[in-house]
């Protein structure tokens, strides 16, 4: 029996996510990002049971993202092999901006630039974007991201984010974006373990006008480091999935009507893994119009930014009133369970999926979307 399957690891407020394909008794396997240090330590024996993976990309450089991966390199072997990591660092970001700029000068890894993941790469002879060529950039301006990039086992991914624009834009600020995620050589990296300060009251959304929240002015994310997000689609056996890492929605919405896709020929997904935890500024109205889709992941423990806005979810409602969606959550949090609620989910013909309290992930069976 074939098998697609996106597990949604317990990640903070950030992703740690498998995706898995093939038949049962031979499964093929992708990992994308690894939440943060205390993550990493939780997933690491399902990991290197595991053992092997197709491809393992870090989105970017986001502490929620790639923070995990830090007691991962400092290990003295690796406990799985990825048969390819995406991952743009510093020398890909200059890269991206000399593209642009046409200019002939490639950058090659150099030592003070490169964080600590860079470091860990090199160690451990991991294959470095190869499926974008020698001195690859993981970008939809390279050539080989312009077309979907087939996996074994007959996964076909294709890139939407980053493009080069986006890439250039991080090199300004990357060292300061190191700095905060203490990605920097030097940086101390097991200091993202203090307790979350209790996020503000949430108002009772079954007393909100749904409608009012989903019609609030649109304003798209602006942070560099999301921009640079890694995000595909991957396919496998007439199934899609989206994955949006905390990509800016216009760069993927760009993408897809380069692809072809338009409010008269949507894009069909069988799941959406929204981008950044479900931000109002990461899922705009006109992508949702451009996709055909009734099922929703969202991973975040709903600490620091109090994910997902309430503005995403009212979109998204509003935006498909007919048909039945599926919003499926990696933590029962209150940003979660606040629209568990009966008249709401009757209303906007809904449902929710979500772990009981104390044991988050989430595994979605995309086989049966
Ligand atoms: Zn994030």
């Amino acid at each position: 029996m074939s098998v697609f399957r996106l597990v949604m690891h317990p990640a903070s407020e950030g992703d740690a996510l498998t995706l898995s394909w093939g038949e049962e008794g031979k499964l093929f396997h992708a990992l994308i990002d690894l939440g943060r240090t205390r993550d990493y330590k939780t997933l690491r024996p399902t990991l290197k049971q595991t053992g092997q993976f197709e491809l393992f990309t870090i989105s970017h450089i986001d502490a929620d993202h790639i923070a995990g991966a830090m007691p991962l390199v400092k290990e003295s072997s690796a406990p799985f092999q990825p048969r390819d990591v995406w991952f743009n660092a510093w020398h890909h970001l200059k890269n991206a901006a000399a593209r642009l700029e046409r200019a002939e000068e490639l950058e090659s890894l150099s030592a003070k630039q490169g964080e600590k993941l860079s470091v860990g790469i090199v160690r451990f002879r991991w294959p470095w974007n190869s499926a974008f060529g020698s001195n690859g950039i993981a970008s939809i301006a390279s050539p080989q991201g312009q077309h979907p990039i087939d996996l074994a086992g007959n996964l076909k991914v294709t890139l939407v984010s980053p493009g080069d624009e986006e890439l250039a834009a991080l090199e300004p600020v990357w060292m300061k974006e190191l700095e905060l995620a203490n990605l920097r050589p030097l940086d101390p990296d097991d200091q993202d373990e203090q307790p979350d300060k209790e996020s503000g009251e949430l108002e009772v959304l079954s007393r909100v006008n749904v409608e009012a929240l989903a019609k609030k002015p649109f304003v798209e994310d602006a942070a560099e480091p999301n921009g640079s997000s890694i995000a595909f689609l991957a396919e496998f056996g007439g199934r899609r999935v989206l994955l949006g890492a905390d990509a800016h929605p216009g760069v993927i919405e760009r993408r897809l009507r380069k692809l072809g896709y338009s409010e008269t020929n949507r894009l069909k997904l069988h799941l959406f893994k929204l981008c950044h935890h479900g931000s109002k500024a990461n899922t705009s109205p006109t992508l949702l119009k451009i996709i055909d889709c009734v099922n929703f992941a969202i991973s975040t423990d709903g600490t620091k930014h109090d994910h997902p806005d309430g503005e995403t979810i009212a979109r998204i409602l509003v935006n498909d009133p007919s048909r039945h969606k599926t919003l499926y959550f990696n933590t029962h949090q209150k940003h979660a369970t606040v629209w568990n609620k009966d008249d709401l989910k009757e209303k906007y013909k809904y449902s929710c999926e979500i772990p009981p309290k104390d044991e988050p992930g989430l595994t979605i069976d995309i086989r049966n979307l």
